[in-house]
């Protein structure tokens, strides 16, 4: 179980000083590590909290609860992840407002989020998300049925396929925490060399990022470690299903 405790500045930096070491142990530059600050249940104050301790990359799982947060924090410098499942009637809100999208697992929402993208603004970023565990029922699309995803993902003129998402099934007792994250990275780099450019591995959360980084994780993303427990009488804060 993950703790967070004393002020959010001093979790952000205890967080950036772990990311350092387990991109030292690797052998990585610890800025190709993003921290994505998992925000969902959380009050608007801790975001803007986050905010003042330079966190730039805020990651949501609800559509409803992302607007108002995004109108109430500065615009500049600031990007915006949607990590949640993604029903097609949001897609163009999540489109408008978002600069990346994490979850795409269905060409149909690639397709509508390519639409709906606007000419305004430069290609919405699109992880596809895979379900790296096999769990039934679970989101994100077979390892066999990512190559094609990814191609149809990257032929869309207003995305930009950057690279793939996993939330791991729940680790059992003697499981290894790094071997989902190096199912993960294999895939990648097997598409990779079937010629799909992909930059970015979003990998990893509070209870497991260093195993993720271990792996290659480009993106980590964090709720509990910085923010604190979300308050469990929410239904916002329920985890969804799948996440432990
Ligand atoms: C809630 C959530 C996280 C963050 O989980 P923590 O364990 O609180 O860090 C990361 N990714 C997704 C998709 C989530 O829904």
């Amino acid at each position: 179980m993950t703790t967070a405790s004393g002020p959010l500045a001093e979790r952000l930096a205890a967080l950036h000083q772990r990311i350092a070491t387990a991109c030292a142990r690797a052998g990585r530059a610890p800025d190709g590590v993003t921290l994505l600050a998992v925000s969902k249940a959380q009050p608007l104050a801790a975001l803007a909290e986050a905010w003042r301790a330079g966190v730039r990359d805020f990651a949501e799982n609800y559509l409803q609860e992302a607007l108002p947060r995004i109108a109430a924090l500065p615009r500049d410098g600031l990007r915006w992840h949607f990590i949640g499942p993604l029903q097609s009637n949001k897609t163009a809100e999540v489109a408008a407002r978002f600069d990346w999208v994490h979850g795409v697992d269905r060409e149909k929402v690639a397709r509508r989020l390519s639409d709906q993208r606007p000419d305004t603004l430069p290609p919405l970023n699109v992880c596809v998300q895979v379900n790296i565990s096999g769990e039934p029922g679970k989101a994100g699309v077979a390892p066999a049925d990512a190559a094609a995803l990814c191609r149809a993902v990257a032929a869309l003129p207003r995305l930009r396929l950057r690279g793939l998402m996993a939330i791991p099934a729940p680790l059992k007792k003697g499981d290894s925490p790094r071997e989902p994250y190096r199912r993960l990275r294999e895939l990648r780099d097997a598409l990779t060399r079937g010629g799909l450019e992909l930059d970015a591995l979003s990998a990893g959360m509070s209870d497991d990022f260093e195993a993720a980084i271990a792996e290659g994780s480009t993106m980590i993303r964090i709720g509990t470690a910085l923010f604190g427990a979300r308050d469990p009488a929410s239904s916002r804060g329920a985890q969804p299903r799948g996440i432990p």
